[in-house]
């Protein structure tokens, strides 16, 4: 039998091992890791909501209110009114009829997907659709088909050829993020919705790293493009730049009551605590108000300084690749930045991308200072 210790030096010998650092600080730009004061450039916490004082006091009243668990899996218990509050609002702010929350986005993927589809039916995503995503669609059962990144020629041929084999009656379900998570780019959601449209098919997008960067109230990509309506289920995170955690899936109230029936992770799972659905919808609430817009266009300044302290084009999103290529190159480049100039700057490897293709993803979030964006762009600037 393989000893876990041989795994590990095998993984170590490609330069895939991963090790969990000490964190000492709530998650904002100045953290101390590894007992070492740094300024970090890994959250997803694109708006700075994880430590604003209206989601720390949600998520303490509800603690006062509700206490800290859920008891059981929603089926078994039911649904406490912060999640119904928050399910509420998702639907109203996705203009669908309703949402579901899950306790986190990967188990909603999982949860979704598996539902949504059987054996017969097919999948048809985007190659770099996030793990959770693929996950969902291994295990459904159905025929999975993946096309080159954003490349609507492709998918429309699957569609094609899928359209005329299926059998009448059988799911044929498009799925892409809005934002993909490793590449900061995005995808071409008009035209997967009209694509979606002529071969009568259905679509998911996952709006984990849009939602509250896009859009005249936050909602996402979809929003901005004025394509919402043409989205079936629109999934997202809460633990990105809603500051919280729990994932959420909106569409046809009849889908939704299909994915509460048949989801197995949201079935035989625990609830998400009633402070997490509180903070939660603390958070969607400041996204579409005045303060997150400001905190929109903070993000989107220090984006633009970004690209002009760097010299290069504007990022797309709050997620900034800086290719590398080798596992181990990409290691020894965020250590350095770790080691000599206090930043973090996480390496991103096999399998979270492609082989050869290891980065370091720079996140840049509207807690961030001018002083820390000057200063990240001048050690980048030496690097080049
Ligand atoms: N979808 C995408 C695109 C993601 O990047 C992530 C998180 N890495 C998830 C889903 C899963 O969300 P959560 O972290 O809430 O489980």
């Amino acid at each position: 039998m393989r000893s876990p210790e041989d795994e590990l030096a095998e993984l170590d010998a490609a330069s895939l091992r991963r090790t969990l650092r000490p964190v000492d600080s709530p998650q904002q730009p100045e953290s101390i890791i590894y007992q070492k004061e740094v300024t970090s450039f890994a959250s997803n916490d694109y708006l700075g909501l994880a430590t604003h004082p209206a989601l720390r006091q949600a998520a303490t009243e509800a603690i006062e209110t509700w206490g800290t668990g859920s008891g059981a899996s929603r089926l078994i218990t039911g649904s406490l009114s912060p999640h119904r509050q928050l399910e509420e609002f998702i639907a109203k702010a996705k203009k669908t009829e309703s949402a579901i929350t899950f306790a986190n986005g990967y188990t909603t993927s999982v949860g979704t997907l598996s539902a949504l589809l059987e054996k017969g039916d097919t999948v048809i995503l985007d190659k770099l659709s996030h793990a959770s995503l693929v996950d969902g669609a291994r295990l459904s059962g159905a025929t999975v088909r993946v096309f080159p990144h954003n490349n609507l020629d492709k998918l429309e041929r699957l569609l094609q050829s899928t359209s005329q084999s299926a059998e009448p009656n059988r799911r044929i379900l498009i799925v892409t993020e809005s934002v993909f998570s490793m590449d900061g780019d995005l995808a071409p959601l008009r035209e997967i919705v009209a694509l979606k449209e002529k071969y009568h098919a259905l679509l998911l997008v996952d709006e984990a790293h849009a939602l509250g960067i896009y859009g005249s109230h936050g909602m996402g990509l979809a929003e901005q493009l004025g394509c919402s309506s043409g989205i079936d289920f629109h999934m997202g995170t809460l633990g990105k730049s809603a500051g919280s955690a729990g994932g959420y899936i909106a569409g046809s109230k009849a889908f939704i009551d299909l994915i509460v029936n048949k989801a197995r992770s949201f079935i035989y799972s625990t609830a998400a605590p009633p402070a997490q659905a509180a903070a939660s919808l603390a958070a969607l609430k400041l996204i579409q108000s005045g303060e997150g817009a400001a905190l929109r266009e903070k993000l989107w300044s220090n984006l633009r300084l970004f690209s002009e302290l760097t010299d290069s084009p504007l990022p797309e999103s709050a997620i900034i690749p800086w290719m590398v290529g080798d596992s181990q190159k990409a290691l020894d480049l965020s250590n350095q930045l770790f080691d000599q100039h206090s930043i973090l700057a996480p390496a991103v490897r096999y399998p979270t991308v492609p082989r050869n293709t290891a980065r370091l993803r720079i996140t840049i979030t509207a807690a961030h200072s001018e002083k820390n964006i000057t200063q990240l762009c001048e050690i980048l600037n030496s690097l080049a």
